[in-house]
């Protein structure tokens, strides 16, 4: 902590608190916001933990009677209310705060004081780095498209993704250093990563301004991706889509999204699949479709018709006598394997054709069955309801 943060931050504000509150004050109010922003409370959220570390430095200072005097003093000195000065460092992460334990838990919480002794050290990095970038990161979720034929989708298909990312440099794998030469070890910080000044009574940790945290610095940096050790590249991977998929829906392909950082896990891929259209066939969810055409004597008398199914032999189908155009008839178990391995229905509609083009021996035998089958008006009933 510098003359800078004491400008800069605000301690009785971040805690809560007027200038003019008790050490008693102080203490309360800081008791209930850590525990609010504790981490173990908090777990992966970054804010929370950043707040509970202003918390504890804030605390730091005001509840210790001569730097809370220090602090009024600078404040008051150099213009209190936040000057904000250009260039702020970053988050002060480094070692070096005397925390009490029993500050926050009380005396009678020895275990938990354990448990939160090992967490500050994760927190506070414990001597070690506490930059966020030398953690673990999981890789990116990374969506792509595939498109299937109507079969492959119906019975699963292995297709080639090509997938564009960021990853690792190829010419310099990764170091950033031009081929041929190897990035060194920081000289300012030693390869910790950790620049720290000492500021009178205590010392204050931040990233190293030479290596930027990385703990290495590159002399020659790499043409390619100019020092960075990251680069665009795409990479081909096989996927396999699994059967039964619809056009449009998304399929989640765990871990095979973008390489993690640092031993970080990889991310998921997601694919967006369309499947092309058939020229006989359709689908309804996890069954097929098909419209097959049936003639008029078929649909009228009765008939067992053969009706094409998927990638198989085409099955039998009996229309009743009397079949209006238009009725559908299922046929179970000739449709989309689902997930669970059950199988969806072939839903086969029937489209009564008219007889066209007849011959004069066809002609008579139809005018012979209309006169069979003279009956009243049928729209009769129709014409009766549209007066009412
Ligand atoms: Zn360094
Ligand atoms: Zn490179």
């Amino acid at each position: 902590m510098s003359t800078k943060d004491f400008l800069e931050k605000d301690y009785y504000k971040t805690l809560g608190v007027t200038k003019g509150a008790s050490a008693d004050e102080i203490k309360k109010s800081y008791r209930k916001l850590a525990r609010k922003y504790h981490p173990d409370a908090n777990k992966g959220d970054s804010k929370s933990e950043e707040r509970f570390k202003e918390i504890s430095e804030a605390y730091n200072v005001l509840s210790d009677e001569k730097r809370r005097k220090e602090y009024d003093e600078a404040r008051s000195l150099f213009g209190a209310g936040g000057v904000r000065m250009p260039g702020s460092a970053g988050p002060a992460g480094g070692g070096g705060y005397g925390f009490d334990l029993g500050d926050l838990f009380g005396a009678n919480s020895g275990n938990a004081g354990g448990r939160l002794g090992d967490l500050l050290g994760g927190v506070f990095g414990g001597g070690g780095r506490t930059t966020t970038q030398a953690r673990p990161r999981r890789g990116a979720d990374v969506e792509t498209e595939a498109s299937l034929s109507f079969g492959d989708a119906i019975d699963g298909a292995t297709v080639s993704l090509r997938l564009a990312g960021e990853g690792p440099c190829k010419e310099c794998a990764g170091t950033g250093a031009k081929a041929g030469t190897v990035p060194r070890v920081c000289p300012t910080c030693e390869g910790t990563g950790q620049g720290s000044r000492n500021l009178g009574s205590f010392a204050f940790s931040e990233p190293c301004k030479t290596c930027r945290g990385r703990g290495l610095v590159v002399d020659d940096p790499c043409p390619a991706c100019s020092g960075s050790g990251r680069a665009m590249s795409t990479r081909t991977i096989q996927a396999r889509i699994p059967a039964g998929v619809g056009d449009g829906q998304r399929i989640k392909l765990k871990g095979k999204g973008a390489p993690g950082e640092r031993g970080g896990p990889p991310g998921d891929l997601y694919v967006r699949v369309h499947v092309a259209s058939h020229p006989v066939f359709g689908r309804s969810g996890h069954n097929l479709t098909v419209t097959v055409p049936v003639t008029f004597p078929e649909a009228t008398l009765g008939a067992e018709i053969k009706v094409p199914s998927h990638r198989g032999m085409p099955v039998s189908v009996r229309i009743p006598a009397g079949t209006p155009s238009g009725r559908t008839f299922r046929v179970r178990g000739k449709g989309v394997r689902r997930s669970d391995a059950t199988v969806g229905d072939l839903l086969v509609t029937v489209n009564v054709q008219v007889p066209h083009d007849l011959d004069d021996k066809a002609k008579a035998a139809l005018e012979t069955f209309r006169d069979a089958t003279a009956g009243p008006d049928p729209r009769e009933e129709v014409l009766r309801k549209a007066k009412a």
